[in-house]
């Protein structure tokens, strides 16, 4: 059959046409409607515009009832129109009346169309609304028609996007394109944050969409191609990859779409239809998306994904726009919303504006999570399809205490969060102020606080959050941002820039804690079974000397003439201690033989987190100048629960009597020993357990800038002599009640413990 259609680039060129008219949204619409059934020569053309309460509203019509628009409408799913929203895919029929899922709408007065043509109004592969056309005869519609409409839909779906059809809605009910939506996804940094959607890469609008000229368009569209596949194939060469977020295997794919023929021809097509080429590259996504989303598949999830960024770079390289939005231009309460970030892109932004961060990848140890929890950026992860459904300037809600996100909350909803987020900043007004006030219990024993950090950017919350020093410094952090292995030179600076920000005050240095499942990119990671357990930290320095050597020497320089504190993960025999001293004195004797400057003094400890150390605590206190139990560790091994294990993790309490004891133990051996002890591991930052540790006899804690207020607060309302006289009978054997974590709460509850 011969097509009906006079040349969509004719229709196209008529569309410019009617979207130039001064005239309102409506009566554009009914415009268009009429263009469209006179192009395909159809005696029906409707739109149907999807709300947020999931109804199909008829919002125009050319050849069906007009008194029916406003009025009509269909669930997602309901009828023809309603399968083609929830399929986002066209449907084709030459008897529609045949098909099972018919539906009749007696106020359309359609009983006396049998084919019918529908597609969907797609923007960023969502579904916006649809677009029909009807015949009396029984027809099957070609290709190139289909094709025309659906290139008419992506009109249609700009008018959408752009609020137009917002105004002439009946109902206040309102769009689907504005409908509130809820996501669950990961909790990676605490905190609360309200502010307005800023897309990391933002999704280029291209309002441009109808060619005055196809074949300038086609050039440009190979321009870009080749220059998109040169800058793949640059990344690829220059292997500085890290800091883009990106790793080979997605660069390969994006190589391999970039080469695809189908890809490409689908593209042409569309331009030869009348698009221009960056409208083409849109379509063709949008088409592609809608297709992929409905797959469950997750490694062709994720191929959608990287054809989606392919898709965006090819559009950006088409407009001239290659950069993400500039700090100056962002809102002052951004919340980023992006797929997945680098940690130093991340930095870019700066702290001032940004209210958090929204991801649909990033892991609990991914860099971007550690740097977002350094800056106190309230984060959260594994959110699906966040980028495609939220638009620049979206009202945002990110609740990374409980992994939510609300996109375009519901004013109750908002008002709630504001309510949290205020009650917050009161609680930290609270511990601002009790930042220059001692850190002593009230019957007079004095508690060292101290904070820990990894990074440069923690540096401000010593003074901040008043900290007494840093009482874990974990080296590993800059490692792991990193896009290479830092060098030495670049350690020693990174070093003496934490001295020189701790101002004097006391920072403890940890030797690397790589390996296991910190992994470097850079470096070859072997697959192993139990990585916790496996050649992490020490045992890797050890057997790698020349790694260790280099932290030593950089560590040793950078304190020079001043005092450095360091010492070792992992260490489960006082033997691996002696080595690494050996490795520090031989460092030193090396410097000093070549004329360098040493600190003044060197201070050397072991980590207690490896059990087997608990029973070997008399020989270790005898060659450490100081012991920092890692009670992160000690706890996963000493109850075989791995620390990262969802299911397993929170399994036994960190209040056990068994535990307790354990920590006591250490306690007591260093305190006879006059060695100094120190626990940094999470549990020193959490108000009950940290009252546990005072009762044991701790007396210096590091944690989490965040937990030092809260800690604080507690301690100077703790009677210690009391709480120890009351803890401690009760970790003797024999007690029937071995329910440690009550009686501490009841003891906080009777005593008026700030908890
Ligand atoms: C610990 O294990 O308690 C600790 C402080 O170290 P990390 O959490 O870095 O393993
Ligand atoms: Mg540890």
């Amino acid at each position: 059959m011969r097509s009906n259609l006079a040349g969509p680039r004719l229709l196209l060129r008529r569309l410019r046409e009617v979207m130039a008219e001064p005239i309102k949204a409506q009566a554009r619409l009914d415009k268009i409607v009429v263009l469209i059934a006179s192009n395909v020569v159809a005696e029906v053309c409707s739109v149907y515009v999807l709300r947020a309460d999931g109804v199909l509203e008829l919002y125009a019509t050319e050849g069906l009832n007009r008194e029916a628009v406003h009025r009509a409408s269909l669930r997602v799913g309901q009828g023809l129109v309603g399968l083609i929203a929830a399929e986002a895919r066209p449907l084709n029929l030459p008897n529609a009346r045949a098909h099972p899922g018919f539906t009749y709408l007696p106020e359309t007065g359609e009983e006396a169309y049998n084919s019918f043509l529908g597609v969907p109004i797609l923007r960023a592969g969502r579904t916006l609304g649809v677009l029909v056309v009807q015949n009396k005869s029984h027809r099957t519609y070609l290709e190139d028609e289909v094709e025309a409409l659906q290139t008419t839909a992506m009109v249609i779906a700009e008018m959408v996007a752009a609020g137009d059809l917002e105004a002439i809605a009946q109902k206040a009910t309102g769009l689907d394109l504005s409908r509130p939506i809820h996501s669950s996804g990961t909790g990676l940094a605490e905190g609360v944050g309200l502010g307005h959607v800023v897309l990391h890469e933002p999704r280029v609008v291209v309002t441009n969409l109808i060619a005055e000229d196809v074949d300038a368009e086609s050039s440009r569209l190979e321009v870009a191609i080749n220059r998109l596949r040169l800058s793949i194939d640059d990344l690829l060469a220059s292997g500085d990859m890290a800091g883009m977020g990106e790793h080979r295997e997605v660069l390969e794919a994006y190589r391999m779409f970039a080469h695809d023929r189908g890809w490409i021809r689908k593209i042409e097509e569309a331009i030869r239809n009348g698009l221009t080429a960056e409208a083409a590259v849109e379509k063709v996504q949008s088409d592609t998306r809608a297709r992929m989303l409905r797959q469950t598949d997750p490694y062709l999830r994720e191929r959608l994904h990287d054809l989606d960024d392919l898709a965006y770079r090819l559009i950006r390289e088409l407009m001239g726009r290659k950069h993400g939005p500039l700090s100056s231009e962002l809102p002052q309460d951004a919340v980023l919303v992006a797929r997945n970030m680098g940690a130093a892109e991340l930095l870019d932004y700066g702290r001032d504006r940004i209210r958090g961060l929204v991801l649909e990848e990033g892991g609990p140890t991914s860099h971007v999570t550690i740097v977002g929890r350094a800056l106190g950026i309230p984060l959260v992860g594994q959110v699906d399809d966040i980028v495609s459904l939220a638009d620049a300037g979206d009202a945002i809600i990110v609740d990374g205490d409980a992994g939510e996100v609300h996109l375009r909350p519901a004013a109750d909803i908002e008002n709630s969060y504001a309510e949290k987020v205020r009650f917050r900043a009161r609680r930290q007004a609270q511990y601002r102020r009790l930042r220059s006030k001692p850190s002593v219990t009230k019957d007079g024993v004095e508690i060292t606080l101290q904070m820990n950090a990894g990074l440069l950017v923690d540096l401000p919350h010593l003074a901040e959050a008043g900290a007494a020093g840093v009482g874990l410094f974990r080296t590993e952090l800059q490692f792991m941002v990193a896009s290479s292995f830092p060098r030495m030179r670049e350690q020693k600076a990174q070093y003496s820039q934490v001295l020189d920000a701790a101002n004097g005050k006391p920072v403890t240095f940890r030797s690397l804690d790589i390996g296991g499942d910190k992994v470097l990119p850079y470096l070859r990671s072997i697959q192993e079974e139990n990585p916790a357990m496996g050649w992490r930290a020490l045992r890797l320095g050890l057997d790698r000397p020349g790694l260790l050597r280099t932290q030593i020497r950089a560590l040793l320089t950078a304190a020079a003439g001043r005092e450095l504190k360091l010492m070792f993960p992992m260490v489960a025999e006082v033997a691996e201690f002696i080595r690494a001293r050996d490795l520090v004195d031989r460092e030193l004797k090396h410097l000093r033989r070549h004329g360098h400057t040493v600190p003044e003094h060197i201070r050397l400890g072991v980590m207690v987190e490896v059990p087997s150390l608990l029973f070997q605590l008399d020989e270790l206190m005898m060659h450490v100048d100081f012991v920092s139990v890692g009670s992160n560790d000690l706890f996963q091994f000493f109850s075989a629960a791995d620390r990262s294990n969802t299911r397993v993790a929170d399994r036994f309490d960190t209040l056990g009597i068994g535990f307790l004891r354990a920590l006591k133990t250490i306690v007591d051996a260093a305190q006879e020993a006059h060695v100094p002890v120190t626990l940094c591991g999470e549990l020193a930052g959490r108000p009950l357990e940290a009252m546990a540790l005072i009762g044991l006899g701790y007396r210096d804690l590091s944690m989490s800038p965040a937990s030092l207020g809260p800690v604080k607060a507690m301690l100077r309302t703790l009677d210690a002599g009391r709480l120890s006289a009351r803890l401690l009978p009760r970790l003797e054997p024999g007690h029937p009640d071995t329910d440690i974590r009550t009686l501490l709460k009841r003891f906080a509850n009777e005593m008026d413990v700030a908890l």
